[in-house]
């Protein structure tokens, strides 16, 4: 029958855009499973005692349209000014291409981390750039592949001058010139560790007293000093030497490691990433060789795959918090993956004589329009700078500051006479005309600028030699480039990506748009409140159904990744203590289970970790938590706990083990980073949690980005609101975590609109049909697999982990083998050994079709049977399609010698045939990268085929 004209169909795909089965195929999985309906199988998944009261509303899903006319409203109350306040931020140009082809292309901000290196070469490439790139910069041997933010790189860079120093002193310098929430961070992080912050003038270091100094280059009001006579001290004294440089500036400035500098760190935001009110940008870190092993973050490597070809891989990875626990000395986890890869593009697309033409155009720009002050009588500081420069206007700072943004231009208020001035590329001859009108100058910005860079600070190196920056600069090549790398990786737009705790789920494309928009991209972290009202109505509204969905009583938004988000509660819970005259608690109970990031976070607010059993079932052992907390509860700090357990189990115990804490004095943190298997359901705030941070790059639709950026905003009860991170630009009484007020406000859009579209109802409903996705995966793959660490109902939460140890016995087959051969079929493998040895962890969530369920189930079956033909002796042990996998195209050419053929090797179960993707490199050698470490683009006679 065709349709009548009077058949009115409901449109009702609200929020069928996030969950992937039909209704139908909803049907269909439950009788898999075993259950009538959801209501049953949430029933036997989740206890009782543990489920929220009322049901999750903050009013009715909005459509596409209606959610973008909501943000649309919100975005015009945020003022759109050009800022020239500086302080590590800066107006810049994202090139179109880059814009188009990476930060809106989900190819590349759908992809995961690249701990499975040879489905992430595309992304590696992009990030090895970035740390030649830095270490060109740097004049450093050793770059990772980004951090947070220049803050927290700067308290990390102390952190680790300590380390590495020989000076037994326990002081560490700061010079006055670092922008105030550098210093700011940085005496956070120094506080907890007992490291005496000594702030003052680069001349008045004495070197002898610290274990370490950090100097601004240029300082924050625009002083170009050469630190070499700084460095040489320090080093006499046996004490590390550290750089906070502007990379812009850097290419035209003497580079830190030609100062003596050990350490550098800095934004690489004005690399064309947009100021999105604080972030994300990438910070980087470099240093010299020798300090390699203390360097925090991930560091991309170039190592060799099994047919001896290069291959990427993230190197050293023994260096980080989740084998480290404990003795972790940094959490960085998530970082700034897409942002390291968009300035990476930027250096790539200028090439070095780019780069030098746009900061030559920033430098003559400021000289040009100090000159205009200067002539109309100003008095300007310093002689010689940069870009940045202090104006001296006396009483008339308010009156110079409004009437520059009546002008349409923020300048910086510096002391209660002064007025900073940083110059950028995005800077017009209209902005310098503004700028003069608005210290009642009228003239035309037509005359050349002349050079005021001091003559002793000047590069006298090259940059960016390498081959990858001098492509032929038509948008054609970059274009390709650009295409190449993403077609090499396997992100979401192309398949699941079932990474037990870590969320892959749609990153919707409504929910991106806005963070295009530049009435959030173009506003500096520091603008008067007034030119933010958008942003702080979006903040709140995000804040208050955060509230609603964890029970909690306020939210900080400031931490910029879920490890950052346990270092601030930690930090809050502290003050809290503090505060009750309970300074001395210093105890953290931590069940073994618990992710790295959370011992490293314990030990970074100075606590002692003391690690709880879990039980056979992977259950905390009540009775060893119960010992522990006995035995320490004088000094008992807090707990931190995972819920639903990082084994993919909501334990009825969870509000003994809070009540427990709370009877010996202490607080509970709950990771709220598996919060997709509870919004709705159940509320951390209600089982007795004091603190959670939670993942919006995981539950809350961020996309992963290739390795971040994150948002790990911390809920908290009442009693903790006034221990809350404060900030030197909107006051506290505590300091900062981070850069920016609100962290990496922009993208706090995403999970907004996220938040709008669903509704209660519809969040509600993602997580039912998570926990049905995920017992139907355990289900199709009962008999194969066993899946440990089931409810007493028989039932697993969201996740589901797979054990694969017995292949190693039976079959020589590990879990790598299972990893690798899931690439054959078209699929990124499950979360490797954790929180289990030797096991997979699969989270499907809400997001996946029936079909795509289907497909990896298929492709898992049919590997357990190639298994079974390896234990029962049909295939060699060694020449397999397990130990042979990933296939490539590589393996196709030439003679195939396989005791199987190429048909079952290449086209497994799942791969698809048309659409087949092919890992472009075989395994790769993990080992060889690391005793081989090279972390920068490899000599341009080894490059030949790279760029081609
Ligand atoms: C992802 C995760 C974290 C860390 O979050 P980042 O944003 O990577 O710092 C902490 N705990 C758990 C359980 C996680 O899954």
């Amino acid at each position: 029958m065709p349709f009548q004209p009077t058949d009115y169909l409901p449109y009702d795909f609200a929020n069928r855009r996030h969950i992937g089965p039909s209704p139908d195929e909803m049907a269909d999985m439950l009788n898999v499973v075993g259950v009538d309906s959801l209501d049953q199988l949430i029933g036997e998944t989740m206890p009782e005692a543990i489920r929220q009261q009322a049901p999750l509303s903050f009013g009715k899903a909005l459509s596409e349209r209606q959610m973008l006319r909501r943000m649309r409203e919100v975005a015009d109350k945020n003022k759109v000014l050009t800022s020239l306040i500086g302080m590590g931020y800066h107006g810049t140009v994202t090139p179109p291409a880059i814009q188009r082809n990476i930060l809106e292309n989900p190819a590349w901000y759908t992809a995961y981390t690249p701990y499975q290196p040879e489905i992430s070469q595309g992304r590696l490439e992009a990030l090895l750039n970035y740390q030649t790139m830095v270490s060109d910069l740097t004049g450093l041997e050793i770059a990772n592949a980004s951090l947070l933010d220049e803050a927290t790189a700067a308290a990390e860079a102390m952190t680790m001058a300590q380390r590495v120093a020989k000076s037994k002193a326990t002081a560490f310098f700061v010079d006055e010139n670092c922008h105030p929430q550098n210093i700011a961070v940085m005496q956070t992080r120094a506080a907890p560790l007992g490291i005496e912050v000594i702030v003052g003038a680069p001349e008045d270091l004495e070197a002898d007293k610290v274990f370490g100094a950090i100097f601004q280059y240029p300082g924050t009001y625009g002083h170009v000093r050469d630190f070499t006579a700084q460095m040489d001290a320090l080093h006499e004294a046996k004490a590390a030497g550290i750089v906070i440089a502007d990379p812009m500036a850097l290419v035209l400035l003497k580079e830190p490691g030609a100062m003596g500098a050990d350490i550098a760190v800095g934004s690489t935001q004005r690399f064309g990433v947009p100021l999105g009110y604080g972030g994300p940008h990438a910070a980087y870190m470099a240093c010299r060789d020798s300090f390699k092993r203390a360097m925090p973050g991930r560091i991309v490597g170039v190592s060799v795959d099994a047919r001896g070809n290069r291959a990427y891989r993230l190197a050293l990875q023994t260096r980080e918090q989740h084998i480290r626990r404990e003795k972790a000395t940094s959490n960085v986890c998530t970082a700034q993956a897409l942002l390291a890869v968009m300035a990476s593009m930027y250096a790539v697309f200028h090439g070095p004589n780019g780069l030098k033409a746009i900061a030559q155009r920033i430098h003559r720009k400021a000289v040009r329009l100090v000159q205009g002050l200067e002539e109309a009588g100003f008095k300007i500081e310093p002689e010689t700078f940069f870009d940045t420069v202090t104006v001296e206007v006396g009483p008339l700072q308010q009156a110079v500051l409004k009437s520059a943004v009546d002008e349409g231009i923020n300048l910086r208020p510096v002391g209660t006479t002064k007025v900073g001035i940083t110059l950028d590329e995005a800077a017009v001859p209209e902005t310098i005309e503004a700028v003069w009108r608005a210290f009642g100058i009228t003239r035309a910005d037509d005359r050349p600028g002349d050079w005021r860079l001091p003559d002793n600070a000047l590069r006298e190196t090259t940059i960016l030699d390498h081959k990858i920056f001098h492509m032929n600069r038509a948008e054609t090549e970059m274009m390709r480039y650009m295409r190449r790398l993403a077609d090499r990786d396997l992100a979401l737009d192309r398949a699941m990506i079932p990474l037990g705790s870590c969320t892959m789920k749609l990153n919707a494309a409504a929910e991106m748009n806005p963070i295009s928009w530049p009435e959030f991209t173009d506003i500096h972290p520091f603008v008067p409140s007034d030119q933010a009202e958008g942003y702080h109505e979006m903040i709140a509204d995000l804040s208050s159904k955060l509230c609603d969905i964890t029970g909690y009583d306020d939210f900080s938004m400031q931490p910029n990744s879920g490890a950052q988000g346990e270092y601030a509660g930690l930090l809050t819970i502290a003050a809290y203590h503090r505060a009750n005259g309970q300074g001395h608690r210093n105890v953290c109970l931590i069940p073994t289970s618990a992710h790295g990031t959370n011992p490293a976070s314990a030990n970074m607010v100075g606590w002692k970790v003391v690690p709880v059993k879990s039980m056979e079932n992977g259950d905390i052992d009540l009775n060893d938590f119960l010992a522990k907390a006995t035995e320490h509860s004088a000094n008992l700090a807090g707990c931190m706990i995972t819920y639903p357990s990082t084994h993919g189990v909501f334990e009825e115990s969870v509000k003994e083990v809070c009540a427990i804490t709370h009877e010996h004095g202490g607080q509970v943190y709950i990771d709220g980073a598996n919060l997709n298997a509870m919004v709705g359901l159940s509320r951390p705030g209600d089982l007795g949690g004091d603190v959670s941070h939670l993942n919006l790059h995981k539950t809350f639709a961020i996309p992963h980005g290739g390795g971040g950026p994150g948002m790990g905003p911390i809920g908290v009860k009442s009693h903790l609101v006034p221990h809350l991170p404060g900030h030197p630009e909107t006051g506290g009484e505590q300091g900062p975590v981070s850069a920016a007020p609100y962290g990496s406000a922009s993208i706090l859009a995403i999970s907004w609109a996220y938040c709008l579209m669903m509704g209660g109802e519809g969040l509600t409903q993602a997580t039912r049909v998570a926990i049905l996705s995920g017992n139907y995966i355990a289900k199709r793959l009962e008999g194969a697999y066993d899946v440990l660490f089931k409810g007493p109902s028989g039932r697993v939460a969201h996740e589901c982990i797979i054990d694969t140890r017995p292949f190693a016995d039976s079959a020589g087959i590990t879990v790598d083998d299972i990893a690798k051969r899931l690439m054959d079929c078209g699929f990124h493998a499950p979360t490797m050994s954790w929180p289990v040895a030797g096991t997979l962890m699969v989270e499907p969530t809400e997001s996946e079709t029936k079909a795509e369920l289907d497909r990896f189930c298929d492709a898992m079956l049919a590997i357990r049977e190639e298994i079974r033909d390896v234990e029962e002796g049909r295939i060699d042990a060694e020449n397999n399609p397990l130990k042979n996998a990933p296939h490539t195209v590589e393996d196709l050419v030439g003679d195939w010698d396989r005791p199987y053929g190429r048909e079952q090797g290449c086209y497994p179960p799942g791969a698809f045939r048309v659409d087949k993707y092919w890992a472009p490199v075989n395994r790769v050698d993990n080992v060889y990268g690391d005793r081989h470490l090279v972390c920068t683009c490899p000599p341009m006679e080894d490059y030949a085929d790279a760029a081609e």
